[in-house]
């Protein structure tokens, strides 16, 4: 499901990376080795910080990028497999009934002999379900059923706060239903993306043969499974399109519903769903709800039923016996990321465990690694950053005063959260059985989706977290106006208690930045201090922030992520304009909180101001497998992090002169065609 959400970094993938410099008590914040100086940091600033490090680190196997987010996530995960594998040891007799749940979960997630012997068999009533289906109706309940089990089969449908009242939480309708990772690898018409489809058709056959179907059968339903869903790629928005949030806004009553999709029996979803009181929704994208209405009468009855047994297979895959594993691994690691090998079973049960049951182990994990100085220096921080981001406004010569106050209220109101949540979440609905596996799964998936449905109609609750406390991420959400660093990214290279102060806000003070900017990017601007959607800007402050944003949008269209494919400089565009605002504001408060001391001493040979361009340089240290950064420019709204790094710098004239750059340097633009927002 689509959400406003927007995260520091991509989804991670993740091996233990155990002679970290912290692991071993000797902090060194900005380790020289890592440095190549045979690359000037005028030429190439990412080599140059980073060289060293590229040169002795290569990506695990299991894993199809390797960097710093990664190297925290497994110190993250080594951290939990004890907790994990204790809890699933007492589980049988513990008292504390959440702490049963996560043993029981990741206990027979553990259990391999039992998901094996056990097979596709937990699955049949559901199968039998599908296969008894004899008309449109029947589909239209199943759909309900899977979405009710969290898989988006045709469409996604869940809660979300109202864009223009988000005070209130209401019901969405959302474009879904594709197995590949976007639209455009069923649309678009080069030959790598052709391969990509056949692999695609090929591997859904198999999953069903694997299913018990015989192999004419099976090409048969894959081929039908794909028309389907190409049909609904063409009817998808593209990801660009999707930055606009006016053109995702269709605020309909359920009256109004029944137009768009009139020959879907509304009423018996919503009572499929225990929602039958249910007044309105948002339908995002009203043109693809119409697609997935005639579809629903034209396709053949047969073509959806293959369509709904895919999706229910598709999504429990990775739950069942090592058959489905290895081809559901196949193709999505090995064809579409590069990875050649499974990552090992506990940390493929640990990431589900932390998915189902995040907020339990998140407990577990804050008693251990996050300490009250932590969350206060933090909160430090993001006072200090708030305030230089206002003086920034406040001097701002293209912005009016009118637009300026509503952007300061905007940045008073600015919810923080840090760490953990203040009140963690209610699991004593979540049900989890002795097993098999993939039914705790399910259990754990309705759940959740039960958890959600809840919310449609009510007060929306600003304090909740998008992201589990162990998460190596950060974010910030224009519907609630709030920040979010979760305590697993609070650890060095981001943030170093025991760090000089150029580090940290280089590190961790950046992303704090980040996330703060993301309140006025392209899309981010558009909602109020309140999250609400309203055109709060002068016409002339949007017109000239739209011209300044544009010069960010073509300096990444011009940066090669690979062999000849380009950066988006309009997906990435958010993210962009969130790294160079967020490094500017964050070198300002570092520079202001040294007023009234003394120069801070070379450290290494090192002055602060360089120090501080070497740790926003060093968080984006990455290798990628060439399939992946192929995936990520085609879905991440983030650009590749070599161009994290040296985008915003080339920007900067702190940077260059930190570093002694000349004009004419490639990491120096020209006065005229620098980028300057904030
Ligand atoms: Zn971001």
């Amino acid at each position: 499901m689509h959400s406003w959400i927007r995260p520091l970094a991509a989804g991670l993938f993740c091996s233990v990376w155990a002679t970290s410099l912290a692991a071993q008590g000797q902090t060194n914040p900005l380790d020289p080795a890592n440095l190549d100086t045979t690359c000037a940091p005028c030429k190439d600033f990412f080599r140059f910080a980073n060289g060293g490090w590229l040169r002795r680190n290569e990506i695990p196997g299991d894993l199809p990028r390797w960097g710093s987010f990664n190297e925290l996530q497994e110190q993250n995960y080594a951290a939990l497999q004890q907790v994990l594998t204790e809890s699933a040891r007492n589980a049988p007799t513990a008292r504390d009934p959440n702490m049963k749940k996560l043993g029981t979960f990741y206990g027979t997630c553990m259990d391999s002999t039992a998901v094996e012997a056990a097979g596709i068999t937990p699955l049949k009533g559901e199968l039998d379900q599908i296969a008894a289906i004899e008309n449109r109706r029947g589909v239209e309940t199943a759909l309900a059923r899977l979405h009710r089990h969290g898989i988006p089969a045709a469409f996604a449908f869940g809660s979300k706060p109202d864009a223009k009242r988000s005070t209130r939480t209401i019901a969405e309708v959302y474009q879904a239903g594709l197995g590949m990772p976007d639209r455009d690898y069923y649309t678009k018409t080069d030959s790598a993306s052709e391969k990509t489809r056949q692999e695609y058709v090929q591997h859904v056959s198999r999953m069903l043969q694997l299913a018990g179907q015989d192999s004419a059968l099976a090409a048969g339903s894959a081929g039908a499974i794909m028309r389907l869903e190409t049909a609904l790629a063409h009817a998808s928005m593209t990801r660009e399109e999707q930055r606009d949030p006016e053109s995702l806004y269709h605020l309909t009553t359920t009256a109004g519903l029944q137009k768009m999709a009139p020959g879907f029996a509304w009423s018996g979803y919503w009572s499929q769903l225990g929602l039958e009181g249910i007044k309105e929704a948002n339908v995002a994208q009203p043109k693809f709800l119409g697609t997935v209405d005639s579809l629903l009468a034209s396709a053949p009855l047969a073509d959806w039923k293959a369509y709904l047994r895919w999706n229910l297979i598709a999504n429990t895959a990775p739950a069942l016996s090592s058959p489905f594993v290895k081809e559901s691994f196949r193709f999505n690691s090995t064809v579409l990321r590069g990875v050649s090998e499974m990552r090992p079973r506990w940390k493929r049960c640990l990431a589900s465990s932390d998915q189902a049951l995040g907020e339990i182990l998140g407990q577990a994990y804050v008693r251990k690694n996050f300490t009250p100085e932590a969350k206060a220096r933090a909160l430090e921080m993001v006072r200090n950053i708030r305030s230089e981001l206002k003086s920034r406004l406040s001097g701002l010569t293209w912005m009016s005063q009118e637009t300026k106050t509503k952007a300061y209220a905007k940045l008073e109101t600015i919810i923080n959260k840090i760490g953990y949540p203040d009140t963690w979440r209610d699991y004593s609905r979540l049900e989890a059985r002795p097993g098999p596996f993939v039914t705790n799964l399910l259990l754990a998936n309705e759940f959740e989706a039960r958890r959600d449905f809840n919310k449609i109609a009510r007060p929306t609750d600003r304090a909740e977290w998008g992201m589990t406390p162990p998460t190596v991420n950060a974010s910030y959400n224009p519907l609630y106006n709030a920040i979010s660093f979760p305590a697993g990214i609070m650890q060095p290279p981001f943030f170093d208690p025991k760090a000089d102060d150029a580090v940290n806000y280089g590190g961790m003070g950046a992303v704090i930045g980040h996330e703060i900017t993301h309140g006025f990017d392209d899309e981010g601007r558009q909602f109020d201090s309140q999250g609400n959607l309203s055109g709060w800007w002068t016409d002339a402050d949007t017109k000239e922030f739209n011209r300044r944003a544009d010069v960010v949008e073509k300096q990444f269209d011009g940066y090669v992520a690979i062999d000849s494919l380009h950066v988006n400089g309009k997906l990435t565009l958010g993210e962009n304009i969130a790294d160079l605002g967020g490094l500017l504001i964050s070198y300002g408060a570092y520079r202001r909180s040294l007023a009234g001391k003394p120069q801070p001493r070379r450290i290494d040979g090192l002055t602060g101001d360089q120090r501080f361009f070497l740790a926003w340089a060093q968080i984006w240290r990455t290798k990628a497998r060439p399939e992946f950064t192929r995936l990520l420019v085609n879905v991440d709204p983030h650009a590749p992090p070599e161009f994290r790094t040296v985008g915003p710098l080339s920007n900067i004239p702190a940077f260059a002169k930190a570093f002694g750059c000349k004009p004419g340097d490639p990491m120096v633009r020209p006065e005229t065609q620098r980028a300057q927002i904030w």
